[in-house]
């Protein structure tokens, strides 16, 4: 088989959703190819987007930095790596030959081709490229023909060039980061919040990270937890911002004058007013937290109420109607599961009551926050934050 292949990798992109977004298409379309290049900073690859597909191109040594972008990138359905031909019959089956091989010797019998020619000019039907690359795969005995069930389908696009590729990867989907706006995350060392703030990347969001930590009730180990987890979320989210607030002091204030059975309702009421004074320091237009209806006693209904009333912002918990398997498999998929098992306990669990209040009522519960006289304690733990932000490139 005659060589006729352009030897730069080329990625073929399928943009998600983006093709229901009517009039913002372009806002959406631009924030994507902004992202991706934000993951091939220094790597001498092209991003350009065209008639709703995206294609990112490089030399081979960028290919490992390319993949991973693909595999973080926010807003793509599916992509491939093509290989690119000239614009002509033997080109093409030459290509679809290599590709076959390629295929064949990581275990595929079986094959169909599908070929589109969006270049009208090309002198070739549709069916007849199909036909004709086909045959001298199929005649070489490198993959058998089955067009009901192949094990893998070799695609033909005739476009301003032409693309050939197999297998295609599913993409993360969702919207591109940054077009839903800035929200803050409450991260705890759980398995819950990073979920949490994984769905929101999904639907757009650009995050911010607030972490309440209780030295020395609870330990480094439990801080650095949180910052891999930050860190892991930033992979997706292009990057984010991460907080960590001392709370010892607003923990024991509320053990010491707080009811038992109201302490972690009382602790979830001060982070959202922690959460408040840092959404209006950063802009954030709402909170995120990993609540799940029914969980533990502090998520009841009446409860979630409760610490409502104190955020300023819209109280956003994505996984509100989830059941904790469904989390967890998130959770293994995102790769955050692993750092959330470990064993160093939150802020939470400390001073946890026995017989937490499960259904609060409203105004006695406000009565009590305000016994506390917190609100300074809340303010000087919310300046002695400290920031850190992690970049979007694996560490
Ligand atoms: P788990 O997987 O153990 O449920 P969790 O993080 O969801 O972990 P919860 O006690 O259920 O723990 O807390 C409910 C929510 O409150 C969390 O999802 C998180 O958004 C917020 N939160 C709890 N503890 C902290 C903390 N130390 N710092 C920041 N946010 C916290
Ligand atoms: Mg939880």
């Amino acid at each position: 088989m005659k060589e006729k292949i352009i030897r730069d990798a080329i990625y073929l992109v399928k943009v998600g959703e983006l093709t229901l977004k009517g009039g913002n298409i372009k806002d959406f379309e631009q924030r994507l190819v902004q992202n991706a290049k934000l993951y091939l900073e220094g790597t001498n690859s092209k991003v350009r987007l065209r008639a709703g597909r995206m294609y990112i191109e490089g030399p081979e040594s960028a290919v490992p930095a390319i993949e991973y972008a693909l595999h973080h990138l926010i807003g793509i359905s599916g992509w491939a790596r093509a290989l690119i031909t000239e614009k002509n019959i033997e080109a093409i089956t030459s290509a679809v030959y290599s590709e076959a091989i390629r295929l064949r010797d990581a275990g595929m019998k079986t094959f169909k081709i599908e070929a589109r020619r969006a270049e009208k000019s090309f002198p070739l039907t549709s069916y007849e490229i199909a036909c004709q690359a086909g045959e001298a795969v199929h005649e070489a005995e490198i993959l058998k023909v089955n067009v009901k069930t192949p094990d893998v389908v070799i695609n033909v696009e005739v476009r301003e060039r032409c693309f050939v590729y197999g297998t295609s990867i599913t993409g993360c989907r969702g919207l591109p980061c940054g077009t839903g706006g800035r929200a803050l995350l409450l991260l705890s060392g759980g398995i819950d919040s990073p979920v949490a703030g994984y769905r929101m990347l999904y639907r757009g969001m650009k995050l911010d990270c607030l972490y309440f930590h209780s030295h020395p009730y609870t330990s480094p180990q439990a801080r650095e937890k949180v910052e891999t987890l930050a860190g892991i979320l930033a992979r997706y989210g292009v990057g984010v911002h991460f907080n960590c607030v001392p709370f010892t002091a607003v923990q024991q204030r509320i053990r010491d004058r707080g009811p038992a059975a109201y302490s972690t309702l009382l602790l979830r009421m001060c982070m959202m007013k922690t959460a408040n004074l840092q959404c209006d320091f950063s802009g954030a237009k709402a909170i995120i937290t990993g609540e799940s209806l029914g969980q533990v006693a502090s998520q009841t209904i009446e409860n979630l109420n409760v610490t409502n009333t104190l955020a300023n912002r819209p109280v956003l918990r994505p996984l509100i109607g989830m059941d904790k398997q469904e989390i967890i498999d998130l959770a293994i998929k995102i790769g955050t599961y692993e750092t959330s098992i470990l064993p160093y306990d939150d802020c939470c669990v400390l001073f946890s009551p026995k017989h937490p209040v499960l259904k609060a009522n409203l105004e006695e519960t406000l009565a009590l926050y305000e016994e506390l006289e917190i609100d300074e304690l809340i303010q000087e733990a919310f300046d002695s934050r400290e920031h850190m932000r992690f970049g979007c490139l694996q560490k």
